[in-house]
């Protein structure tokens, strides 16, 4: 009886929980792409903490609005608690319970900031990790650009910056999820489909 009750406890903590997949790797590396595919197959939230600051950029008025743009131009890392809070808040709104996030946790603070406010509400599944060599990784990104992505990171004086936040900050985390056996590292140097033959052996 009590067991019975316990156990049932147990599982509705569990089923409360959002289930994640965090998706990291360098500028360019192929993350939206492969997100957009993985929600196409298989039914995930696509979260981008990248898109939700810059939404969060373009609003009217958004109190951190300049300081969100001073991030981006420079390729350094929006404090925690502005990324976690519109993450945690979409995940909210969405109504759903399997979430890709991507281009997140990128350094130890945003880590840290995470484990705490959301450690308890998540079930990280794994990371996928997308390995992409600098030199396409920023052809790629200069080619967006010149296609108009109209970003504006994504040009060489940023992307520099970028790439040395990601090897200095990002890194280290995405070492930490390997030693935990988290890590799922693709080669993302191919084109979009051969990837994604890949990445859907994962979710299948
Ligand atoms: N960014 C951030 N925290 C995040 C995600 C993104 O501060 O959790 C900022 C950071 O300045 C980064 C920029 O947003 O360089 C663009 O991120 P995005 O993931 O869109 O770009 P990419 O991975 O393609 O470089
Ligand atoms: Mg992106």
């Amino acid at each position: 009886m009590l067991i019975s009750r316990l156990l049932r406890g147990a599982y509705s903590v569990m089923a409360d929980k959002f289930n994640v997949v965090f998706v990291l790797g360098g500028p360019g590396a192929g993350k939206g792409t492969q997100c957009a595919k993985i929600v196409e197959k298989f039914g995930f939230v696509h979260l981008s903490a990248g898109d939700l600051l810059r939404e969060e950029r373009a609003k009217p008025g958004s109190e951190y609005g300049e300081l969100i743009e001073n991030h981006i131009k420079n390729g350094t890392i929006v404090p925690v608690e502005i990324t976690c809070s519109l993450l945690e808040r979409a995940m909210k709104e969405s109504g759903k319970n399997d979430f890709l996030i991507d281009g997140f946790p990128r350094n130890q603070n945003n880590l840290e900031g995470w484990n705490n406010q959301m450690g308890n509400k998540v079930n990280l599944k794994f990371v996928l990790f997308f390995n992409c060599p600098l030199e396409v990784c920023t052809q790629r990104c200069l080619d967006r650009g010149a296609a108009g992505s109209g970003r504006s990171d994504d040009n060489i004086e940023s992307l520099k910056k970028r790439f040395d936040t990601y090897m200095n900050a990002t890194m280290p985390i995405i070492n930490h999820y390997e030693g935990q056996g988290l890590v799922h590292k693709m080669d993302a140097s191919q084109g979009p489909d051969e990837i994604f033959a890949e990445v859907e052996k994962l979710f299948s």
